[in-house]
């Protein structure tokens, strides 16, 4: 609860915070000077009464916190204890009755939403994905978009049927003699407790999509979401979902491109060109000598960075992160190669060729077939499968008859 410090400093805090404690508050609430006479404060305090009258519509809270306040301020006695010491004082002091020994810091600093308390509750959020492509995100943009929104109009009052408190308690007969008490939402506040006029409202956002954002990442509208009653809007907020690209892939501010070469331009150069996503040509060439391997040490695809080529990063754009390419290098096929180069090759290329020695009447040459991996091990007479039938533990009939 607001007001009310922990710890049995209370005496102490009187004391020492005489000139820290609220002594305004009453006098806001019914919209007068500290200096105002009783006949002025008395004069005030009728022409809220009658206008903020729950009857006549009024919010009930502010009702009592208005009857609260002019209780203590025309009580020179009382009002003299609130301007040296707040409510505080009066608490203490044991007020003469009535509004004032009532809870006063709840009714004016807290308790459940008091229209004039410190920390109105608020509504929901909601939330709107952004299908935002890579571009955009990489160059930035201004997106606009329209939300439909509920928004009040006038005052809002307190249900009279739930009596602010938005649920109804009803009674069910579910057998003779025996009635069940079922509480559910109040029908005519449809839960809020108070009732209000209420209207849509279009409103067109610009949603500032900022270089470099990340999937996932909220652009927030404060208090844009439905007005309710007593509350505080909720935010409206924009996500970004980032689109697939058929070019980049991007983790963070790096981005990634797959790119498959020929053997010939794995071993004797390359050069291509991608388009960025800011619309540039950037070159990617081979420097002489560079070798592209067919997969990196570990069997781990082999990849190469351009520097400063990837995407730019949230709130500070001029650094980039890396543009990664990740090589697939494509072998000839059988029969791609004339047996006449083979020659030519054979003398180019480094490494050993054709180094083996055997006795051609002892050894046995063989040749290779087809294959696929996944076949390993599904070699030679293949009757076995029952005896390793999954539940073991009935064993099958050929395995026990052997
Ligand atoms: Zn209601």
């Amino acid at each position: 609860m607001h007001g009310r410090g922990g710890g049995g400093g209370r005496s102490s805090r009187r004391s020492a915070a005489s000139a820290n404690v609220d002594t305004t508050k009453l006098y806001e609430t019914l919209g007068v000077d500290k200096s105002a006479t009783a006949q002025e404060i008395k004069k005030a305090y009728r022409k809220l009464a009658v206008k903020h009258h729950p009857d006549k519509g009024g919010d009930e809270h502010y009702f009592k916190e208005i009857n609260a306040a002019y209780e203590i301020l025309s009580d020179s006695e009382m009002r003299t204890k609130y301007d040296k010491y707040g409510l505080e004082g009066l608490e203490e002091g044991g007020g003469s009755g009535g509004a004032a020994s009532e809870d006063l810091f709840s009714m004016f600093f807290g308790g459940r939403g008091g229209r004039r308390s410190a920390g109105p509750r608020r509504g929901e959020d909601v939330n709107h994905p952004v299908k935002v492509s890579l571009e955009d995100l990489y160059n930035g943009k201004t997106v606009k978009l329209a939300v439909n929104r509920q928004v009040l109009v006038g005052e809002a009052r307190v249900c009279t049927s739930c009596d602010g408190h938005g649920m109804v308690m009803e009674l069910r007969q579910i057998a003779l003699g025996m009635v069940q008490q079922i509480q559910r939402a109040c029908p005519d506040c449809e839960g809020e407790g108070y009732q209000c006029q209420k209207k849509k409202e279009r409103k067109v956002l610009e949603v500032l999509i900022e270089k470099g954002m990340q999937n996932k990442q909220k652009v927030v509208f404060q208090g844009m979401a439905d007005e309710k009653p007593n509350m505080e809007a909720g935010n409206v907020n924009f996500i970004v979902q980032e689109k697939d690209h058929e070019l980049f892939k991007r983790k963070g501010a790096d981005l990634l491109i797959s790119k498959t070469l020929s053997l010939k331009e794995a071993l004797c150069g390359f050069a291509w060109k991608v388009m960025h996503l800011d619309g540039r040509e950037v070159i990617i060439k081979s420097k002489p000598g560079e070798v592209i391997q067919a997969e990196a040490a570990g069997g781990r695809p082999f990849v190469k960075c351009v520097p400063n080529e990837g995407m730019p990063s949230h709130g500070n754009p001029f650094v980039k992160g890396n543009l990664y390419v990740l090589f697939t290098v494509q072998f000839p096929k059988d029969g791609e190669i004339q047996p006449a180069d083979v020659k030519q090759l054979r003398r180019f290329l480094p490494g050993s060729a054709m180094e083996c020695d055997y006795d051609e009447d002892t050894a046995e040459v063989v040749h290779l077939e087809n294959a696929d991996v996944r076949s390993f091990g599904k070699g030679g007479v293949q009757n076995q499968d029952a005896a390793y039938d999954s539940d073991g533990e009935q064993a099958s009939p050929q395995c026990q008859q052997s």
